[in-house]
């Protein structure tokens, strides 16, 4: 680190520098033993097939998460009411898109890896059209519509949006989906011509992005979920990160975060919680330790005051709830076994012994359990009735496909708020 960072020190500066270090490295201690060391040439070959593993990782992980949300929201499109697009399951970028995966490398490093500034397919959605299709990880497009993409990424991204538009204006002057499908021509990582007519499917416009930090949990800022790197390592099991994802999803959909905010002004929260926050934290701060120290006071009061008040005020808990409830229809709906959809937070109370009773902005595991439990239980009864499944006193309007044809289901009269 030391010798790293003597870059930016002037040339006289850093002789003397060497100079001095040099005399230390005389008096340094040393390792007792003959260890292997290893040519510099073989590992820089080794660091090649290194980074190549971990964009790589990074990647599949992603896709991970790509193929687990899927379903989801191509099941819940209905409930998605204006948050919907049309995708065709596929993710394309070069090198740019490449360097902000994988933090700190260097645009040579990853051209060293093989990706240049021509398009490429990173990633591919399981389940997707683009997969039905046969395109897969390092496809090249060669031709999309009639334009020659010639590796370049904004013809690649002018072919898209102008396929999109056309078919979104024909929609919309009611000539139903025309063009109909999108032809285009790969160059697969075998080297094999492919062509394809690849015709968008009707989702969410839910994006669920991995953030690669190892915290157990998943979030959402409203328009899209986060699902954190740890969340993923702890739940082995696919079908356990979906019910975690339809959880924010149903935030998303349920519109908690503006409703959060709008709750925030409307009490005045957003003005008088920030100095009321800075003072818990200057509190905790001074007498926080402190208390926990010698007053066995497991959590500093002031925040933990903070955190319930936010929490009443803005009515987190509450949202929670509605989360839980309506991430277990977004399941349901997408053909999960909900069958033991509660256990997930067994998981969660085994993580975190506090959350069995302190949480303080989500309910206990055991409320969430039994309220799921119930959940479950209602989308059984409604399935065995043969009726739709539509969170009950669900307020928007859902285009409903059944046998019948296209339905509507009950309008409620614009927003409810959530008090
Ligand atoms: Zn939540």
């Amino acid at each position: 680190m030391v010798l790293g960072s003597l870059g930016v020190l002037g040339t006289g500066l850093r002789r003397i520098f060497a100079a001095a270090g040099l005399v230390g490295l005389a008096a340094c201690a040393t390792p007792s033993t003959s260890y292997p060391v290893v040519p510099l040439a073989e590992v820089d070959a080794a660091t090649l097939i290194d980074q190549k593993a971990s964009v790589t990782a990074r990647l599949d992980r992603q896709a991970r998460a790509n193929a687990i949300a899927w379903p989801l929201l191509v099941a819940n499109a209905d409930l998605c009411h204006e948050r919907r697009a049309e995708r065709f399951g596929i993710s394309l970028g070069n090198d740019r898109t490449v360097r902000s995966l994988a933090d700190g490398f260097t645009r040579r490093q990853v051209n060293a890896i093989g990706y240049d500034a021509s398009p490429v397919v990173l990633n591919v959605t399981e389940g997707s059209p683009a997969a039905r299709a046969g395109i897969v990880r390092g496809s090249v497009p060669v031709q999309v519509g009639e334009m020659e993409i010639n590796g370049e990424m904004k013809a690649l991204n002018e072919a898209l949006a102008t396929y999109l538009k056309a078919r979104l204006e024909a929609r919309e002057a009611g000539e139903g989906d025309t063009p109909p499908a999108l032809g285009a021509v790969f160059t697969q990582p075998d080297g094999r011509r492919l062509e394809v007519e690849l015709v968008p499917e009707e989702i969410c416009d839910i994006p669920v992005n991995v953030t690669e930090t190892d915290v157990v949990n998943a979030s959402t800022g409203g328009r899209s979920v986060n699902i954190y790197r740890g969340l993923m390592t702890y739940l082995t099991d696919d079908d356990d990160v979906a019910i975690v994802v339809a959880h924010e999803i149903g935030h998303v959909i349920g519109r908690h975060v503006p409703k959060q905010r709008r709750n925030a002004y409307v009490s005045g929260f957003a003005l008088w919680g920030v100095p009321l926050g800075i003072g818990a934290g200057l509190f905790d701060g001074v007498f926080g330790s402190a208390l926990e120290r010698w007053g066995g006071v497991e959590t500093p009061p002031g925040r933990a005051g903070m955190t319930r008040l936010a929490n009443g005020v803005l009515g987190t808990r509450d949202f929670e709830r509605e989360a839980d409830y309506l991430g277990m229809y977004i399941a349901a709906r997408a053909g999960l076994d909900i069958s033991h959809a509660e256990d997930v937070f067994i998981g969660f109370a085994k993580l975190s012994p506090r959350s069995t009773y302190g949480e303080r902005t989500h309910p206990i595991t055991a409320d969430r359990q039994l309220a799921l439990k119930a959940a479950r239980e209602e989308i059984a009864r409604k399935r065995a009735a043969g009726e739709v499944l539509i969170p009950t006193g669900w307020p928007y309007p859902v285009p409903l496909n059944d046998e019948a044809g296209t339905i509507e289901v009950e309008r409620a009269q614009g927003e409810r708020e959530a008090g």
